[in-house]
């Protein structure tokens, strides 16, 4: 394998993974990052909130376990907590507060709680124990030219106490992976060498975040799990038709929070904050006796009230250059928890055809002594990546919109129950059929999304047309039965059709009596 300089822009969770991707390969490997190292107290989180907690699941997990890393997915999955399903708080018409679980998946599997700040930190450390990778922070991408391979970065001074002016630095490189989050600057200068189809959707959608604080009243005992006001294997939802509170657990004890509801309200409430026990009260019943209404008030006043964006684009390569990852992908809306999994898988994928045309290329003449040149496998690679992958993409990022329906509305519906009660009953108890619901083939597998959409929308089909035939067959039978057999029928029916045909002929017959 030919060594090249890759450099990775953005260190987020998806640029720290596919620069440790491709560290492990022996590539020569720089990140540069806008901000100060995550892992320095001072830095200001991204999204300037203390910390986003976030569903890890199977794709996610996957893509760190093909890392290379001995240590990374047991450093994770140590302080990562397993939600089993949903919990859904509501109130009864008598006035009574009721919790509903709804597990995510009949054959017992988990997603899991974890700090999107740990993981970060985590890979960090493993990526700075690596002797050919080189961190570069308060580097901000300012531009590139793919055709030159040469970047150019704003060197931010650091050291606020001293604010000077910031310098240009200009880097070459043989490959890079722009993993700069939804604002992507790697995909704004990546559009002018390609011809990129571009969309982007702001939903009427903001969000704000929360707390709640550790069970300090139980605290000490023996038991752990007593450090949780409410289930800590739960991903708790207070469900509202046009809001919803959600609420996912941290290991020290705490929930960390988010209200999800339209630009409008969040309008109204700001004119007047004092309202907001009361509205609570009214849509998300028992959160006030968790959240104290002074700390509720608090928060909401002082945490930012952020957007929600969704992008979908294609292709994210230039030749063999650069390519987009993660969230300067396909940046989506957070109702699937499949944000970062996506971005990690990106780079597992990424990584797997990386490799899978070097081995072609390597195998194609074995005897050639000649150096295979890397930038035409990379570039047969990289066109096969933005080809397979848009499509997964476009389909999570419109699962991930369908999603805040199923959180906020469908969840009480005798209809969706029902669904997902029969697709559990099948994949349980005809499993030949391979009937899984559409939340475990994207959860809890690693099916392309593309595919998902298809198998769930083929099962739909046929369990309608099931469902209707379990309708009307019985009722066709009968009633022809009722002609056939009455009055003056003098024959006894038999089999099962005709224990069918004579069971709604009586039910008719009754019914005209
Ligand atoms: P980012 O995390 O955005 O990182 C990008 C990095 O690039 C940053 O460090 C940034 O400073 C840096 N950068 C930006 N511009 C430049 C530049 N010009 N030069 C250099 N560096 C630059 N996902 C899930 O999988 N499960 C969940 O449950 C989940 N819940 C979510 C809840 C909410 C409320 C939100 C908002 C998102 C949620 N997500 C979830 C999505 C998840 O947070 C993102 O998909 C994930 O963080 C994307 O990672 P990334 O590395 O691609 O981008």
């Amino acid at each position: 394998m030919t060594k090249q300089k890759y450099i990775v822009v953005g260190a987020g969770p998806v640029g720290s993974l596919a620069a440790l991707y491709a560290a492990n390969r022996g590539h020569e490997v720089e990140i540069y990052e806008l901000r100060s190292d995550l892992r320095d107290p001072s830095t200001t989180p991204l999204n300037f909130t203390k910390s986003i907690n976030l569903a890890l699941s199977e794709r996610g997990i996957n893509a760190m376990r093909h890392a290379g890393s001995k240590t990374l997915l047991d450093h994770v999955m140590n302080s990562v907590i397993p939600m089993s399903g949903r919990m859904i708080h509501g109130k009864r018409p008598s006035g009574e507060l009721y919790e509903e679980s709804q597990t995510y998946d009949v054959h017992g599997r988990d997603i899991f709680a974890a700090d999107r700040a740990e993981l970060n930190k985590t890979l960090l450390d493993i990526l700075e124990e690596m002797p050919n990778v080189k961190f570069y922070f308060n580097h901000k991408l300012t531009g590139a030219d793919f055709k030159r391979r040469v970047a150019w970065f704003e060197v931010r001074n650091s050291d606020k106490s001293s604010p000077g002016r910031a310098k240009e630095v200009e880097v070459s490189f043989d490959f890079m992976m722009g993993a700069d989050g939804a604002h992507s600057s790697v995909r704004y200068h990546l559009m002018k060498y390609v011809r990129m189809d571009y969309q982007q959707e702001y939903i009427d959608t903001l969000w704000c975040e929360f707390q709640i604080n550790p069970n300090t009243k139980r605290h000490n005992t023996h038991s752990a799990l007593e450090r949780f006001a409410i289930s800590p294997n739960h991903l708790h939802i207070w469900p509202g038709k046009q809001f919803m509170f959600i609420a996912i657990p941290s290991e020290d004890g705490s929930f960390t929070c988010t209200l999800f509801m339209p630009s409008a309200n969040y309008a109204a409430l700001e004119a007047d904050s004092s309202k907001l026990p009361s509205f609570f009260d009214q849509h998300f019943p028992g959160v006030t006796s968790l959240i104290p209404p002074k700390e509720l008030i608090a928060s909401f006043e002082t945490n930012p009230h952020l957007p929600l964006i969704s992008i979908k684009c294609a292709p994210y390569h230039s030749g063999s250059a650069v390519v987009i990852l993660g969230d300067a992908a396909h940046a989506m809306v957070p109702f699937y928890g499949q944000g970062m999994n996506a971005g990690l898988e990106d780079v597992r994928t990424l990584f797997s055809l990386l490799d899978k045309h070097e081995a072609t290329a390597e195998s194609n003449d074995p005897s050639d002594p000649a150096p295979l040149d890397p930038s035409l496998q990379r570039r047969a690679a990289l066109a096969e990546y933005s080809a397979v992958r848009a499509p997964d993409a476009h389909a999570i990022n419109d699962l991930a919109l369908q999603n805040y329906v199923e959180m906020r509305a469908s969840v009480l519906s005798p209809a969706y129950r029902l669904r997902k009660a029969l697709e559990e009953w099948l994949s349980v108890y005809v499993p030949r059929l391979g009937w899984q619901t559409k939340y475990s083939r994207v959860s809890f597998s690693n099916e392309r999304y593309s595919d998902v959409i298809a198998r769930s929308e083929h099962q739909g089909k046929i369990l309608n047309r099931v469902l209707k035939a379990a309708f009307w067959t019985p009722l066709v039978l009968g009633l022809a039965g009722y002609y056939r057999y009455y009055p003056g029928g003098q024959r006894p029916a038999s089999g099962v059709v005709g224990n069918v045909m004579g069971y709604v002929a009586g039910l008719v017959r009754n019914f005209r009596s």
